[in-house]
């Protein structure tokens, strides 16, 4: 794909050059009075060459956009989509009246009522199946946990700001903003050009603040919204600071992510799992990140819930007992050297991925596939849906693997569910701080004879030599590690001393043999302690249904076919309300029967809404399809009643008393509208679809 891009650049460059040689010699041939029909031959072959760069033009913007003229039609699309989600207040923008606060949404009726059900999916699938042990933590949290985890000092982006106004951006987004615009609009950039533009993009993550604020000055990115100058950029830390209590001296913030809840209970779940290992716990709540300039709607927003699953499992023993539930499963994959080498992703069998070490173990395994399942089930699109891997330079240095089920929507591919094994890094993490063990045991069944290496730090000695540093040496001993120990012990040895590097310090220090003993002893072990590995699934909940409602969007012709009408496919798993009740006119008969009606859809526990304004039933079936309601009953008689599929529009008739009944078997998926098909006599209906 690249090469063909590279060659169309040449190409286009070429063709330039050739037009304007061929331009001189029209302009040589009309100068010196040639004859009219030499003339015209030249001139006929400049157009045919303009046309031929023109069509070069073309498909260089359909390999660069991967889409020609797409980016117009995506826009529309999307306002489209985000007018009716507006307008039937799926979600409001929040504090609208006194101008809204940017990356702050409220979700309205039909917008909670979806959450919660895509919320009571989520615990169904993971949660109920897994067995998992669900924890609700505060929001408030103290800084000590902020800081073991790491956020206090690096939960942060780089930012810019306007020199003149003060209005602050994210400097890696103006970047890759500038890059990627010149790459697709900018069809005049030579190959090369594209080439550094291209890897400026591959290592966006790992660039300085210099190194950014160096390449801001050599493109001459100014503030997009003023044009004035930027300053250098500068770290800004996400979390919104607070305090707890009223003297103001317990700092916290508002928590970032819900997992470090987990991680600080994991002593107490371990011990309400019976000590056993593996096992996941799983948490639903808030989270806030101060995002510098939150664009992208409600796919960046500053506050957000987020469904997050932490799954401790042995680090020597990462296979999963329902693996095989999963390993057959084929989808979309963009493994780390398929990104690399500028393929794009494939659709790859899992258990493939998984036996060939693409995957680096069968409990990410099994994650990915249940996110698969998950999101499939939900409504998103499996066209639209990968599984990409982190590159080595986005992936935190203790991570083992890490993999995003990104999703496709208007704003290109978003990360919507992070997959990640984080090894042993955040339980170490708070382990370290708190001084509290969050550590595992294997019992054996019979003890076990070790060798241990057992380092012995002589204080005395090492007091009189390194007084108040005393502490720090004590504890670098004690931390080398089987390979640094009995390299120190044989240099003790041989030499009687030997330099030692201490971290705490900063410097060397001389080690000699009477300041430490270093042996290995056998010991019986009755059980092994380990810090258990953490597999970690996060779900943002807002950017899954923002996609679900882009993928389920589409618009239909009124009958008349004067009107375009708004629909959402929702499944009915996640359908605001799964059906509406209309009397087909307004008669005490009809409402009797839609109010009978309700009264059983209420005791089924089917969300429903009865409609008896005297609108035209075309115009009241528009109102719910555009909410993306799936089933509606219309009552036209007393003894029997219709029930319309939103999507095909087809009818069937079913007696009063069963009406509630179907609904529930075709809602909870027991049965699927092809079997109420199959059962029920049709019903055609000229006026239905006004
Ligand atoms: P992270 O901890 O950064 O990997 O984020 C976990 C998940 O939270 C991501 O996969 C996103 O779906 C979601 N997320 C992160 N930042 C935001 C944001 N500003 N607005 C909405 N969702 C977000």
């Amino acid at each position: 794909m690249a090469a063909s891009e590279d060659s169309l650049r040449r190409a286009l460059v070429e063709k330039q050059s050739t037009i304007e040689s061929q331009g001189n010699a029209v302009r040589a041939l009309k100068a010196s009075n040639a004859e009219k029909k030499a003339v015209d031959e030249a001139i006929e072959k400049l157009n045919a060459l303009k046309l031929e760069k023109s069509s070069i033009e073309k498909q260089l913007q359909a390999s660069v956009s991967g889409n020609p003229g797409s980016s117009v039609s995506k826009e529309a699309f999307r306002q489209a989509v985000v007018n009716t989600l507006v307008g039937r207040l799926f979600f409001i923008p929040s504090f609208k009246i006194y101008g809204g606060v940017a990356g702050l949404y409220d979700y309205g009726p039909p917008g909670c009522a979806v959450k919660s059900n895509v919320l009571a999916f989520w615990r169904q699938h993971f949660v109920l199946e897994e067995n998992m042990l669900e924890v609700d933590c505060p929001c408030v949290t103290p800084e000590v946990v902020l800081k073991a985890s790491g956020h206090v000092d690096k939960f942060t982006d780089l930012m810019v700001k306007d020199e003149k106004t003060g209005t602050c951006y994210r400097a890696d987004h103006l970047l890759k903003d500038f890059c990627n615009e010149k790459i697709q609009k900018d069809l005049s950039i030579t190959a090369e050009k594209a080439a550094e533009l291209k890897h400026v993009l591959a290592v966006l993550d790992d660039l300085s603040a210099e190194e950014l604020g160096t390449k801001i000055k050599e493109y001459g990115i100014t503030a997009p919204d003023t044009r004035n100058p930027l300053s250098d950029p500068y770290p800004f830390n996400l979390m919104f600071q607070t305090s707890i209590g009223p003297s103001g001296l317990s700092p916290g913030y508002m928590r970032p992510e819900t997992a470090q809840g987990i991680f600080v209970n994991f002593k107490d779940l371990y011990y309400y799992n019976g000590n056993k290992l593996p096992f996941a716990a799983a948490q639903i709540g808030q989270a806030f990140r101060n995002e510098i300039s939150p664009r992208q709607g409600l796919l960046r927003v500053r506050e957000f819930t987020l469904a997050e699953i932490e799954h401790f499992v042995d680090p020597d023993d990462k296979s999963h007992p329902k693996y095989s539930e999963v390993a057959d499963l084929e989808f979309l994959m963009f493994p780390r050297e398929q990104q690399i080498s500028g393929q794009s992703a494939k659709k790859t069998c899992l258990g493939e991925a998984v036996s060939k070490g693409i995957v680096n173990n069968e409990t990410l395994g099994y994650f990915i596939g249940r996110v698969y399942l998950f999101l499939t089930r939900l409504g998103i699109d499996k066209d639209r849906l990968r599984f990409r891997q982190h590159l080595a330079n986005e992936m935190a240095h203790y991570a083992a693997d890490c993999w995003d089920a990104e999703i496709e929507s208007s704003y290109g591919w978003i990360e919507c569910v992070g997959i990640a094994d984080r090894s042993a890094y955040d339980l170490r993490a708070h382990m370290d701080k708190s001084g509290v063990p969050l550590v595992a045991h294997e019992k054996f069944s019979e003890p076990k004879e070790v060798e241990k290496l057992v380092i012995v730090p002589v204080k005395k000695e090492l007091g009189l030599s390194f007084k108040g540093n005393q502490k720090k040496v004590v504890e670098a001993l004690e931390a080398m590690n089987e390979k640094e120990a009995l390299d120190m012990k044989s240099s003790l040895e041989t030499k009687g001393e030997v330099e030692f590097h201490v971290c705490t310090l900063g410097e060397n220090v001389t080690i000699k043999k009477s300041m430490v003993s270093i042996s290995k002893e056998k010991k019986k072990e009755h059980q092994r302690t380990f810090t258990p590995s953490v597999i970690e699934p996060s779900f943002g909940i807002g950017r899954i249904i923002y996609c679900l409602y882009e993928h389920s969007f589409y618009l239909r012709s009124s009958k008349a076919g004067d009107e375009q009408l708004n629909v959402f496919r929702f499944p009915s798993l996640v359908a605001p309300i799964k059906c509406t009740v209309f009397p087909l006119v307004q008669n005490q008969q009809y409402e009797d029967v839609a109010k009978i009606i309700s009264k059983s859809l209420t005791a089924a526990g089917i969300s429903h809404k009865i409609d008896i304004t005297g609108t035209s039933i075309g115009k009241r079936y528009a109102r719910t399809d555009e909410l993306g309601v799936p089933f509606a009953i219309t009552v036209d008689s007393t003894s029997s009643v219709t029930i319309r599929e939103r999507d095909s529009k087809d009818q069937i008739r079913v007696n009063v008393e069963e009406a509630a009944t179907v609904m529930k078997s075709v809602t909870d998926g027991n049965t699927t509208w092809a079997d109420a098909w199959a059962n029920f006599p049709h019903h055609s209906s000229v006026s239905a679809e006004e």
